[in-house]
């Protein structure tokens, strides 16, 4: 394809990802990388990605100035279990590389099994703004099926304790289509969680990783496989009750109230520059897109001898990008301006549209109106199947 872009937008503010790659317990469904946490582990941890921060900062400056930074997110593994002041030391590492805005937006996610509610104030006086509760379910059997450490009272002090602590903003992860959840079992969580009110919504539909506990029980037949049908009407379900109760779905599973769409995961959807850190950490710095190695050992001991972690990297052809541009961009409820990604790649994008993914306007999954292609509720549904024509 005849491509030929300008990112002058690659100039602006990145995102920071750092992952926390510890976790207390592994749930039955988890395919992240995370180690059973220990006090030597965390030091080590710490050592090691204070010094990537810097590497990476150092690749990326070249000699010219830092680069801005306006999002840093903390996630895992189980982000929470890093005190406070370490926390805090890996922001201030990243101020010293990185160019932080005035108004940064920072997350972290709190797993409710491990909150401790006389430090939820001291991560604000780090500088977390942001905070994502892994809440999951408030049915106590589906928690227990889900090896989560915390039942569903402890999920929902942990909310009550981040709002005395001083939080305004607050995120509240749920999953639906774990095996055994019901339609009418999402229904109860979801309405639990819009009670509380809080900024911001996101809800993963499970995909069975092997290697996990649950793909082994599902193996073994000691586990329902998900019914699909069930988990659509659950979807369904879960955007009407959502939007209904004042929320706006602005990406495939998230909502939020007006002016709280998560700045650090927009990064992702529009196409902007993320830069990662940690053990299996990701990021794409516009050029290349990379994966760290996710073993501490091996990620520690590239480190230690100057290297970066990295396991893959990826080239990013600009015809590359411009697909990711429009995978990613598509999971926005608003679509893609095609005229806007047109410029920005120097192709006629309306036309590789329509070559690659025509036949599916027919069966309702995605719509053109004027400039904007954006996915149908069906479409978002069976996103992948679109966003499988461009992989
Ligand atoms: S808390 Fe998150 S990262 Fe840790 S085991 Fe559970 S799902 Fe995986």
């Amino acid at each position: 394809m005849n491509i030929s872009p300008s990112f002058p937008e690659d100039d602006t503010s990145v995102g920071l990802y750092i992952h926390v790659p510890f976790c207390k317990a592994r749930c039955s469904y988890c395919g992240f990388v995370s180690n059973i946490h220990s006090l030597d582990l965390e030091e080590r941890y710490l050592r090691s990605v204070a010094a990537e921060i810097g590497l990476r900062a150092g690749d990326h400056m070249a000699g010219g100035a830092a680069l801005s930074c306006d999002t840093i997110y903390f996630g895992g593994g189980t982000a929470s279990l890093l005190p406070p002041d370490k926390v805090l030391r890996v922001i201030e590492t990243c101020k010293t590389w990185f160019e932080i805005s005035d108004h940064p937006e920072i997350t972290i996610e709190i797993n409710p099994g491990t909150v401790d509610r006389s430090c939820l104030s001291q991560f604000i006086h780090a500088g977390v703004n942001r905070v994502s509760l892994g809440v999951q379910s408030l049915v106590n059997a589906e928690l227990a099926a889900m090896g989560r450490l915390h039942d569903s009272s402890q999920a929902l002090s942990a909310y009550r304790d981040l709002r005395q602590a001083g939080f305004d903003n607050v995120s509240v992860d749920l999953i639906a289509g774990f095996p055994g959840q019901t339609v009418e079992s999402v229904r109860h969580s979801l309405r639990l969680i819009l009670e509380l009110r809080p900024e911001h919504l996101s809800v993963y539909l499970l995909e069975i990783k092997s290697g996990t506990r649950l793909a082994a029980m599902m193996a073994a037949g000691a586990v329902p496989p998900q019914d699909e049908d069930m988990v659509a009407d659950m979807y369904d379900e879960i955007c009407e009750i959502t939007v209904n109760a004042g929320y706006e779905q602005y990406e495939i599973s998230n909502f939020a109230v007006p002016g709280r769409f998560s700045r650090h995961n927009m990064k992702y959807w529009t196409d902007q520059v993320y830069i990662g850190f940690g053990p299996g950490a990701h990021g794409m710095t516009g050029r290349h897109r990379y994966a760290n190695m996710e073993s501490l050992d091996l990620y520690e001991q590239a480190l230690d001898k100057g290297f970066l972690p990295v396991e893959t990297v990826t080239e990013m052809t600009p015809e590359m990008r411009f697909k990711d541009a429009l995978i990613m961009g598509l999971r926005l409820v608003k679509g893609i301006d095609l005229d806007l990604i047109a410029r920005r790649y120097g192709v006629d994008a309306r036309a590789f549209v329509l070559e690659t993914i025509g036949d599916l306007q027919s069966f309702g999954l995605f719509e053109i109106r004027k400039n904007t292609l954006r996915l149908t509720a069906k479409g978002r549904l069976l996103s992948n199947v679109v966003f499988g024509r461009w992989v």
